[in-house]
């Protein structure tokens, strides 16, 4: 499991429950791909598989198999963007990056390839009695945010900060949400550098009963943390941060 549970240390701290799911593997079929922006691919499944399909948090994640000719199969996280139980459908977006095997199978896919996916094994539902969010995160991280932007009711206010290499590979996300969304652009080389990221985070005003979410290269995660609770003092109880990926390690991510 990649995401930390920090323990809700304060009274104030905002219910966080944690619901188990069958633990299933699921065949799927490539039913649309598109070029969302330069920088994701976004393949649309389908399958009867799909129809029991949960997901009920905006940070689960599941497993992809990635066949291999060794026979064990690659295996790698990516965050269910959307989906529908009636139409069968998931949607998976697949940042484009030096393509280990994930990324490699999402840009060689073709209608009616197939995937295994397994899980999510669970879900962390934040309790909607908070108000207010800060989200960061990079590429990787752009699906959760986009997907938690879009399920917030019109009593929440959200600030996003997101690192793009291209500011074509910015996003619009549908919402009732109070939403302000703003973009540190940096080059892909630099995706484990926190500067870009750093500078938009310093200016910003943290109010009591903000929900801190940060996912990125976990360096990046490391040094956005660090500023945010150890410097700034922003409680833990209110902070979910985890490493995403890893640079120069495959199948790589990072508790805190
Ligand atoms: C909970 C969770 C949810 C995630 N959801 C998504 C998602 O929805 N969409 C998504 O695109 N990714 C997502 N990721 C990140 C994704 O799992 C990793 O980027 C993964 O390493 C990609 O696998 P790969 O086989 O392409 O590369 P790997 O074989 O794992 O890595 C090959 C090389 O690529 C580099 N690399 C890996 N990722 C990146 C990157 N993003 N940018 C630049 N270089 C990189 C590594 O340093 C490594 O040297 C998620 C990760 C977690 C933990």
């Amino acid at each position: 499991m990649t995401l930390v549970d920090f323990p809700n240390s304060s009274s104030a701290a905002p219910r966080i429950e944690r619901v188990r799911h069958e633990l299933k593997r699921r065949v799927l079929t490539v039913a649309a791909i598109e070029r969302l922006t330069p920088g994701m691919l976004r393949i649309s499944f389908g399958g009867e598989d799909l129809s029991d399909f949960v997901s009920l948090g905006a940070d689960d994640h599941v497993k992809i198999f990635i066949p291999t000719e060794a026979g064990e199969p690659e295996r790698r996280d990516y965050t269910p963007r959307r989906y529908d139980n009636a139409s069968r459908s998931l949607v998976i977006d697949f940042a484009v990056h030096e393509a280990g095997p994930a990324t490699q199978w999402a840009l060689e896919a073709r209608l009616g390839d197939t995937l295994e996916i397994g899980g999510p094994r669970g879900s962390a539902i934040i309790s909607a009695d908070v108000k207010h969010w800060l989200l960061i995160g990079d590429e990787t991280a752009l699906p959760a945010i986009g997907r938690r932007i879009e399920e917030a009711g019109p009593d929440q206010r959200i600030t996003s900060i997101v690192a793009i290499s291209d500011m074509d590979d910015r996003q619009v996300f549908e919402t009732a949400a109070d939403v302000k969304t703003l973009w540190a652009c940096r080059p892909l080389d630099q995706a484990a550098d926190p500067s870009a990221l750093l500078a938009l985070v310093k200016d910003i005003e943290l109010q009591p009963e903000t929900f801190l979410w940060i996912a990125a290269e976990a360096s990046v995660t490391r040094a956005l943390r660090a500023h945010l609770v150890d410097e700034r003092g922003h409680p833990l109880s209110w902070t979910k941060a985890a490493g995403y990926w890893v640079i120069g390690k495959a199948d790589a991510h990072e508790k805190f």
